[in-house]
């Protein structure tokens, strides 16, 4: 899988800290009077006050290669996102291309039987269309597994809250795995915005999830010792 930050606003945490002020201030803040400082301050307050908000003026996007139909489908499910996919009605598929997971590469029995399976569909595919079923019918046997192309545009709220979900242990490999990479991403080019993204235990200090990963102590027992 390819994972590329391929724009974002410029000055992201300058853009969000020049939002914030504007909303204690008699006019809209100039933005070049922000010094690195007065962002991290601004930055820092509006987070923990949860004035999540202003974080909405920072978007960023990502172009993404080689991820399964699989993933693409839990990942569209973020509303507070914009997706561009490659289509397969008009992007004819050609030759077998998908994902194996590594729970079937490793096992070598396995692995050949999708593989097998992989190729027969392929090969039904490429028959279908040769015999003039237009791609877009043809398409309904390709599996889960094939890989597609993706453009992913979200503010940082929704990236924080993307990162939340996705990048936690308990969460699916393929759709952690790319979040992992965007979150490396974005931390790059606004450190201080993204400095507590993560799995949410990270902001949390305890695990929410039903089965811990063992990463953080459960919220239970938080709770209990908090008593
Ligand atoms: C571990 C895990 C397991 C999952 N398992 C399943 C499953 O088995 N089956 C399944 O169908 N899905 C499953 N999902 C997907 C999940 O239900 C959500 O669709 C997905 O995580 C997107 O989250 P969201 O809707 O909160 O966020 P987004 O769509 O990104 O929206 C962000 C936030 O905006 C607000 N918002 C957005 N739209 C609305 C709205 N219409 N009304 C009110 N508020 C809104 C909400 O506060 C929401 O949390 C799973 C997700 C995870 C992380």
């Amino acid at each position: 899988m390819k994972v590329k930050l391929i724009n974002y606003t410029p000055e992201p945490e300058k853009t969000v800290a020049a939002a914030a002020y504007t909303c204690h201030s008699k006019e809209c803040a100039e933005i070049d009077e922000m010094n690195d400082e007065k962002i991290r301050k601004i930055i820092r307050a509006t987070r923990s006050s949860g004035h999540h908000s202003v974080m909405e003026h920072a978007g960023f996007t990502f172009a993404v290669d080689g991820i399964s139909r699989a993933c693409t489908h839990q990942l569209v499910r973020h509303r507070i996102a914009s997706f561009s996919q490659q289509s397969q009605r008009y992007v004819n598929l050609g030759e077998p291309d998908y994902v194996i997971p590594e729970t079937v590469e490793k096992k070598n029995e396995t692995r050949k039987t999708f593989e097998k399976t992989m190729k027969d569909v392929w090969d039904t595919y490429k028959r279908l269309v040769k015999n003039g079923i237009p791609d877009e019918d043809a398409r309904y046997v390709l599996p889960n597994a094939a890989k597609t192309s993706i453009v992913i545009t979200m503010n940082a709220r929704e990236l924080y809250y993307f990162f939340s979900l996705r990048c936690c242990n308990r969460a699916q490999w393929e759709i952690r795995d790319m979040a992992n990479k965007m979150l490396k991403q974005v931390k790059r080019v606004a450190p201080v915005l993204f400095e507590e993204a993560g799995p949410r235990c990270k902001q949390l200090g305890y695990c929410p999830e039903m089965e811990s990963c063992g990463l953080m102590p459960r919220k239970k027992d938080v709770l209990k010792e908090g008593k």
